[in-house]
């Protein structure tokens, strides 16, 4: 019997990528659990307010990404309209039809799981890997029995985006949170209101 290949998403706004993000990613790499972990710049999150173009997002990320074992998927920022997560399998599981794919997700993001677009028909195509952030404990108030998850205690590190971008509109020393390169970008772009 063949086994059935495992995919793992990592979705995200990376606005900007930090080590926590990066931190997760070689820990899934680590597990050995995936032959696969497409990561995925979100093009529009509806959801949330970005601080940088979704390209910046995009470059960022493939450069904080070179040379890992990743595939970075620019497939929600080509698109136009919000990004929904239910596209995204949709169009992932087109190309790979015969693979098992899990979505990875910070704790924070399963307590709003349920308010995802199409979300009921989300779980039906792909389960969910919740990586434990510092602060976040697993919260299972609103994520409904059928819903397929299992969690990972990865010591995740405690950086956030949003304290990231506030470091930079500082003034502040950022290089323990995001790489070199990165910062280098924000410098250049003035993204963040970095100086
Ligand atoms: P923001 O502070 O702007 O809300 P963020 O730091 O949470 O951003 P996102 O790009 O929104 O970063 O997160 C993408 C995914 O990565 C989410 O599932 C989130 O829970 C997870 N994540 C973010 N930071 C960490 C971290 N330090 N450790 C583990 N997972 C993380």
């Amino acid at each position: 019997m063949i086994a059935t290949k495992k995919i793992a998403i990592f979705g995200g706004s990376f606005d900007p990528i930090h080590n926590g993000h990066l931190y997760l990613i070689t820990s899934i790499l680590d597990s050995k659990i995936f032959e696969r972990l497409i990561v995925i710049p979100a093009g529009d999150p509806w959801q949330k307010e970005m601080h940088a173009s979704k390209l910046d997002r995009l470059a960022m990320t493939r450069m904080a990404l070179k040379g890992k074992r990743v595939d970075v998927d620019d497939c929600e920022v080509s698109r136009t309209g919000p990004s929904y997560a239910i596209d995204t399998a949709k169009h992932l599981i087109e190309n790979e039809p015969e693979a098992q794919y899990t979505w990875i997700i910070g704790s924070d993001a399963l307590q709003n799981i349920a308010s995802w677009h199409r979300f009921e028909e989300l779980t039906k195509i792909v389960d969910f890997l919740v990586i434990i952030r510092p602060g976040h404990a697993i919260e299972t108030a609103n994520v409904h029995a059928e819903v397929k998850w299992s969690s990972m205690e990865i010591k995740a590190l405690d950086i956030s985006a949003t304290a990231v971008r506030h470091l930079l509109a500082e003034g502040r020393d950022v290089s323990h949170f995001i790489p070199q390169e990165v910062h280098r970008y924000i410098i250049e772009k003035r993204l963040y209101g970095a100086a």
